[in-house]
């Protein structure tokens, strides 16, 4: 059975291109359309629905299979062999002085180095090596300088001035962040310091992780991996590590981080459906004072998986779908982006044909709160 189920996923996978992408998916539509443009393509569709055929025949049938994760493997590899990143990563986050010892800029540089290092632990994602082992083995904190050129469309700025609004405007005592996650292995632990800095550093009292309910996408982050990655990060040898991974145990117990999945995510649904097809995760979200949303297939779905004009500004392409200030925080592997300057989308294919495939290139595109917020004017990005 286990066999049958490996060679039922090899087969789902070659049908894909390396990256996990499906050629036809997207649709070109015209700019006047684009209100028409909300269903989501078949392939996707197909792709979403293949992991619940699965599930729930397997759950019928042999309930010890209910449980399989045909990547398993790959993800626990990646984060073995990502372990000198990682504790280097961990060591970092407890050499930092705390919140009081540290200025405003100081504060707001540390905070862009964790996006960014969140930002390039994206591009380790198993999809894009078809299953094979892409872990992080060179530090990435020693390659941020060098990485910057390749951030296509940088709102940290805003990002920065709403985390840093929230936490000076906030009515309640509680700043919710939450981050919609994309992989398992080492990027999920750099989602992990960000959230452990998000914390500590009082930018946020309370960090929401959304996972998958059943093992989807390649390396997509279940509940038992958040556990697992956690439980691991604490039995290192190395003592900063071990460390990180002990208060985030903590950060757990205390209700401080809080892991939800919901069905909708393995859905093929386009974000913009959530108010109707999902009301109760809508309504989750809007508690938010910040949704991180991780990685490329995130976007896909937040773009309605359409293949918007490279200038279309990222709100309009989110179709209405806005149930906090939200940021997308990827690198590139599906063939969509908005919100680029006019020529800055040929500029990029005439010195590299493959800039949006290749994970590259990043993106932190933001989109702030809506005209009623009293502070929007400071922290709304510009608009493409
Ligand atoms: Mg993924």
């Amino acid at each position: 059975m286990v066999l049958l189920a490996l060679a039922v996923c090899r087969v789902l996978h070659v049908s894909e291109d390396s990256r996990g992408h499906h050629p036809e998916v997207l649709k070109e539509v015209p700019t006047e359309k684009l209100q028409s443009a909300l269903s989501i393509t078949a392939p996707l569709e197909q792709r979403c629905a293949f992991p619940h055929y699965w599930s729930e025949g397997t759950a019928f049938t042999c309930p010890p299979i209910q449980d399989f994760d045909v990547f398993k493997e790959s993800k626990d590899k990646n984060f073995f062999e990502s372990q000198e990143s990682i504790d280097a990563l961990c060591t970092h986050l407890k050499q930092l002085r705390p919140a009081k010892d540290l200025s405003e800029n100081e504060l707001k540089d540390e905070c862009f180095r964790l996006l960014q290092i969140s930002l390039w632990g994206n591009k380790c994602d198993l999809s894009l090596s078809g299953g094979e082992s892409s872990s992080q083995r060179t530090s990435v904190m020693d390659s941020l300088e060098g990485l910057k050129p390749f951030i296509l469309i940088n709102d940290s700025e805003a990002l920065w001035a709403l985390l840093n609004g929230c936490k000076k405007t906030a009515k309640t005592p509680a700043v919710r962040v939450d981050i919609v996650l994309d992989n398992s292995g080492f990027e999920l632990v750099t989602d992990l310091v960000l959230a452990d800095f998000l914390l500590s550093f009082e930018l946020a009292t309370e960090i929401h992780f959304h996972g998958k309910t059943i093992p989807w996408f390649v390396s997509d982050v279940t509940v038992r991996d958040f556990s697992w990655t956690i439980e691991h990060v604490k039995s290192s040898n190395q003592k900063s590590t071990a460390t990180c991974g002990a208060d985030w145990e903590n950060h757990v117990k205390m209700g401080r981080w809080i892991y939800h999945d919901h069905l909708f995510w393995t859905l093929p649904h386009p974000y913009c459906a959530m108010p109707q097809v999902a009301p109760d995760l809508y309504a989750e979200l809007q508690k938010a004072c910040l949704v991180i949303f991780k990685g490329d297939l995130n976007y896909r779905k937040l773009m309605s998986d359409r293949k918007w004009a490279f200038t279309t500004p990222f709100r309009q392409a989110l179709s209405g779908f806005h149930p906090a200030p939200l940021c997308s925080i990827r690198t590139l592997k599906a063939e969509l982006q908005v919100g680029l300057q006019p020529g800055q989308a040929e500029q990029l294919s005439a010195s590299d044909p493959h800039w949006l495939t290749t994970g590259k290139y990043g993106i932190f595109q933001f989109d702030g709160p809506l005209p009623t917020c009293p502070f929007v004017n400071t922290i709304q990005p510009k608009l493409a």
